[in-house]
């Protein structure tokens, strides 16, 4: 914490002036080890030791006093007045005022001082006897099992914030609150191609690193404001064992990730790597909907326009939501009146990309969630929509690429040309 602090500093403390102002700062005051104090008693710098810490302490809020009350402060003096040190077995050694002591009468000093630093009388008569007891008695000693608690927690995080490393032992599951997370490959670099998926609300992760104890094959970082429910492992299994859906989740997930694009199709991940999103992107599905459409107005744009997906957007396009016909359907046949809010129907708080993120990153996302067309926003943090990326555009892009013959530096120019015609 020293380190960090734009303070003066020598050896490792904070330099201080004699009254334990932060040398150069008029109201910042330092004590204690962190400190370098010289001691007006002698001149010579304060060591680190508890008997000066508490005078320090008791002398600095007086000095504060009085700077409040604009009274002069006093420089810290503190005459020695002994050293203390138990060495076991009902034995001390001791100097007193210069005179040196060692054995049983040492060591009876050495209890009485600290006796008398406790506070209230009620506390070292409590003590005292306790002390006497045990001269008489023997130790009466208890085993605790000291078995850490297992934990449920919630765990915030902000943009660019680390949540797991590569590497790390991960004992706890993470679910996804709200909020989205980039899983990194490491080493953590800038540059847009180390984001491999982007997980969004309800996902979840660490759960192959903590099933199979296995250090993590990737990093973890919060890539908008990120809220998360973290399980100890006792809890997941626990959990888990109860609750099959979550089991089948699980497995699931297992299963998907075990296959990802990179390894199950090596040549589409090549393909699409390092190529932006916004090279892909499309115009929005227009009309965008607002949070007040009802069900019936979603209908009738359905019908009207080719689009497999609505945005619903606030004020100034920011994404509130994406509502398909399948959600359209489900929501009527769950009962909802054509009159209901198209909220009662859209998916809330959708993952989105970037035009500047990368393609394969974007590939690995709509296959994680099955989608067919992500929203491109702005930037990363900004909800802000400015076009679409559908899955179709992409695997054209990636079969017309891989189908073209290659130039003789490896890329393959044609596949970009009939991407072009298609577009
Ligand atoms: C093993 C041992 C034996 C000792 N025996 C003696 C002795 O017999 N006699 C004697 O006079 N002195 C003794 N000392 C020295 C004495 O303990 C210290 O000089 C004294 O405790 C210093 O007091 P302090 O308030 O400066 O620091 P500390 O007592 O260390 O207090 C600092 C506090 O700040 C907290 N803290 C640290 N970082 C943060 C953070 N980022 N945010 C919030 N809180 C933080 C710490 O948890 C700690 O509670 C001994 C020291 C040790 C290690």
């Amino acid at each position: 914490m020293l380190e960090h602090l734009a303070a003066p500093k020598s050896k490792g403390r904070v330099e201080a002036e004699p009254d334990m102002r932060v040398r150069g700062f008029a109201n910042i005051w330092a004590t204690g080890d962190c400190a370098q104090i010289v001691n007006a008693n002698g001149g010579e710098l304060s060591p680190p030791t508890g008997q000066f810490a508490a005078r320090q302490g008791r002398q600095c809020a007086q000095n504060i006093i009085r700077v409040l009350k604009g009274e002069p402060t006093r420089p810290f003096s503190f005459a020695v007045l002994g050293q203390l040190c138990s060495i076991g077995a009902h034995s001390a050694v001791a100097e007193f005022f210069g005179v040196q002591i060692s054995g049983l009468l040492a060591w009876f000093l050495w209890r009485s001082v600290y006796l008398f630093k406790l506070p209230t009388w009620a506390r070292r008569f409590q003590v005292a006897f306790d002390w006497a007891w045990l001269l008489l008695f023997p130790r009466d000693l208890a085993h605790l099992r000291t078995r850490p608690t297992d934990r449920v927690a919630r765990a915030h995080y902000r943009p660019g914030d680390m949540i797991l490393q590569r590497g790390e032992i991960s004992a706890s599951f993470y679910v996804i609150e709200s909020g989205e997370v980039d899983v990194v490959r490491a080493p953590v670099r800038p540059g847009l191609a180390e984001v491999v998926q982007v997980l969004g609300p309800s996902s979840f992760f660490g759960e192959k690193a903590l099933l199979a104890h296995e250090p993590l094959a990737y990093s973890v970082r919060a890539r908008t404001t990120v809220k998360i429910l973290v399980m100890g492992r006792n809890v997941f299994t626990y959990v888990s064992d109860a609750l099959a859906p979550l089991r089948d989740a699980v497995a699931e997930a297992l299963n998907r990730k075990a296959v990802d694009l990179r390894s199950a199709y090596p040549e589409a991940f090549a393909t699409l790597q390092d190529v932006p999103v916004g090279k892909f992107m499309e115009a929005l599905p227009e009309p965008l909907l607002t949070p007040t459409a009802t069900l019936r107005e979603v209908g009738r744009t359905f019908a009207k326009y080719p689009h497999e997906v609505l945005y619903v957007c606030s004020d100034d396009r920011k994404l509130e939501g994406v509502v398909t016909m399948t959600d359209w359907m489900r929501a009527l046949s769950r009962g909802a009146s054509p009159e209901s809010a198209v909220t009662d129907a859209m998916v809330r708080h959708p993952i989105t990309i970037a035009p500047d993120e990368d393609a394969a990153a974007a590939a690995e996302v709509m296959r994680e969630y099955r989608l067919k067309n992500v929203p491109v926003v702005e930037n990363r943090e900004s909800k802000r929509v400015v076009g679409c990326l559908r899955t179709r555009r992409l695997m054209a892009y990636v079969f017309n690429t891989m189908g073209a013959p290659r130039s003789a530096d490896g890329a393959s120019r044609e596949g970009h040309d009939s991407f072009s015609r298609d577009a």
